[in-house]
C-alpha cells in the first residue's frame, strides 16, 4: 500500500495540520498521481469545518489536483507514467445510469463519488483529498492537460473553472448577451475569464471596492459594487444571465432584479445557510434561479482543452501547505488574488 502525507483535520474546529494515511495500489483501469499542485477551494473550508453538516472526518480535502502519473493498471488507455494528469472534484460514479450514460457523473442518480471525505466505491474507504503527496483514481475522472499551460495556474481549472464553465456555455453565454458575476473570488474570476473569452458583455459585482482595476483586467467590461444602490439600479432588468459565486450568505433579491424577461441566475455558491427570496422578481418577468455543479467528465476535458487554446488559467497565489490556515482565514476576509494554489513540494 502506497504511504500518504497530507493536510487534514479530525474535527470541525482544528485548524489543518499534518496527517499520514496508505492508498491502495492502483487497479486495472486506475493511475497512480504524484500530487503536484492542489488549489484551495472555499469548498475545502466549508467541509473542514463541517458547515454543510456532511463532513466525515479525519478529513485531508482538496479537488483541485494537478500532478505526474507514476503507475497505470494495465487496461489504462489515456495516460502513461511521467505525464501530467489532472482530478477535481468527483472521482467516481455508478457509472450506468442515465446521466453517467451521458457523461454526467456528477448528476448520477446513485450520487458520485467526491474526492475527499466521501465512501470509496472500489474498497469502502474514505476518500482522502489533494492536500497529500499523491492520489489513486481510475482514468475516467482523470484528465490530461494541455502542454502549454502553466501547472499552478491549471490546478483551479478542475474545480474553479469547471464550475463556471458549465453554466455558462449551458445558459449561452457569448456575443450580444450581457453577464453578470456575483463575487470575485476563486470562482467569480474564472466566470469572468470565461465570460469575456465567450465575447459577452461582462459585468462583475464586487462587495470589495478595492478588486475594481483587477476585475476589469480579468475581462470585465463593467464593474459595479454592489453597496451602490444607484448603480446597482441602472442595470435594472438589463441582464440575459448572472452567475453568484459568492461563499457568504447574503440576499439574491438585488440580482434578481437585474434580469431580462426570461432570463436566469445561476446559483454556484453554496454558503452555509439559504436566503429567502422576493419570489416577484422571478414571477414578474418569468425569470429562473437554477443552481449548477461542477461539470461530467467530457465536460471538464473540453473545458481543459479550451483553455489550452485560450491560453486560460486562474490567477494563483502559490503557498507552501504549511500556510493553508492562513489562506482559509485570507478566504474568509475575501482577500485572495484569486485562487490559492499549494505547491506540494513544500510537503516534502
Ligand atoms: P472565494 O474564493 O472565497 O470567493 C468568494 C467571494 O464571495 C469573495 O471573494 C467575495 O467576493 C464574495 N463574498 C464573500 N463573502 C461575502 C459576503 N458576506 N457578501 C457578499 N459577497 C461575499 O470562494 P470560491 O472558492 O470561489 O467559492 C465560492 C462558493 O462556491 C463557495 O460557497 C463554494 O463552496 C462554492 N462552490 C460551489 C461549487 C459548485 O459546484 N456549485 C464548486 C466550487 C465551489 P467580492 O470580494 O468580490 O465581493
Ligand atoms: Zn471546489
Ligand atoms: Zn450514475
Amino acid at each position: 500500500m502506497p504511504s500518504s502525507k497530507g493536510f487534514g483535520t479530525h474535527d470541525a474546529q482544528s485548524p489543518l495540520a499534518p496527517y499520514s494515511f496508505s492508498r491502495r495500489e492502483p487497479g486495472a483501469t486506475e493511475i497512480a498521481i504524484e500530487t503536484l499542485y492542489c488549489g484551495v477551494c472555499h469548498s475545502d473550508l466549508h467541509m473542514a469545518r463541517n458547515e454543510w453538516g456532511n463532513s466525515i472526518y479525519p478529513l485531508v480535502p482538496g479537488h483541485e489536483i494537478v500532478g505526474r502519473v507514476t503507475a497505470a493498471g494495465k487496461g489504462v488507455k489515456k495516460f502513461k507514467a511521467g505525464e501530467i494528469a489532472a482530478v477535481g472534484v468527483i472521482v467516481d460514479s455508478c457509472r450506468h445510469c442515465a446521466p453517467c450514460k451521458r457523461g454526467e457523473e456528477h448528476f448520477c442518480d446513485e450520487g458520485p463519488t467526491l474526492t475527499y471525505a466521501a465512501k470509496d466505491r472500489v474498497d469502502g474507504s474514505i476518500t482522502m483529498g489533494g492536500y497529500s503527496t499523491n492520489y489513486v483514481v481510475d482514468e475516467r475522472f482523470a484528465h490530461t492537460v494541455p502542454a502549454n499551460l502553466d501547472l499552478a495556474g491549471v490546478a483551479p481549472l478542475l474545480c474553479a473553472g469547471i464550475t463556471t464553465y458549465s453554466p455558462l456555455r449551458h445558459w449561452g453565454a457569448g456575443p450580444g448577451k450581457k453577464v453578470g458575476v456575483v463575487g470575485l473570488g476563486g470562482l467569480g474570476h474564472m466566470a469572468l475569464k470565461f465570460a469575456h473569452s465567450f465575447g459577452a458583455h461582462a459585468v462583475q459585482f464586487t462587495t470589495s471596492p478595492k478588486k475594481k482595476d483587477d476585475a476589469k483586467r480579468l475581462g470585465a467590461n463593467e464593474v459595479v459594487v454592489s453597496s451602490d444602490e444607484e448603480a446597482m439600479k441602472a442595470h435594472a432588468k438589463s441582464f440575459d444571465f448572472i452567475i453568484d459565486a459568492v461563499s457568504a450568505p447574503h440576499s439574491l433579491d438585488p440580482y434578481t432584479n437585474l434580469l431580462k424577461q426570461d432570463a436566469t441566475m445561476a446559483l454556484v455558491g453554496l454558503p452555509e445557510k439559504f436566503p429567502v427570496l422576493n419570489v416577484g422578481n422571478l414571477i414578474f418577468r418569468r425569470a429562473r434561479l437554477s443552481g449548477s455543479m461542477i461539470g461530467g467528465m467530457p465536460e471538464t476535458q473540453q473545458m481543459l482543452d479550451y483553455c489550452g487554446e485560450k491560453k486560460i488559467t486562474a490567477d494563483v497565489e502559490v503557498i507552501p501547505i504549511q500556510k493553508v490556515n492562513e489562506a482559509f482565514e485570507r478566504l474568509l476576509k475575501q482577500d485572495v488574488k484569486y485562487r490559492f494554489v499549494i505547491d506540494m513540494s513544500s510537503l516534502k
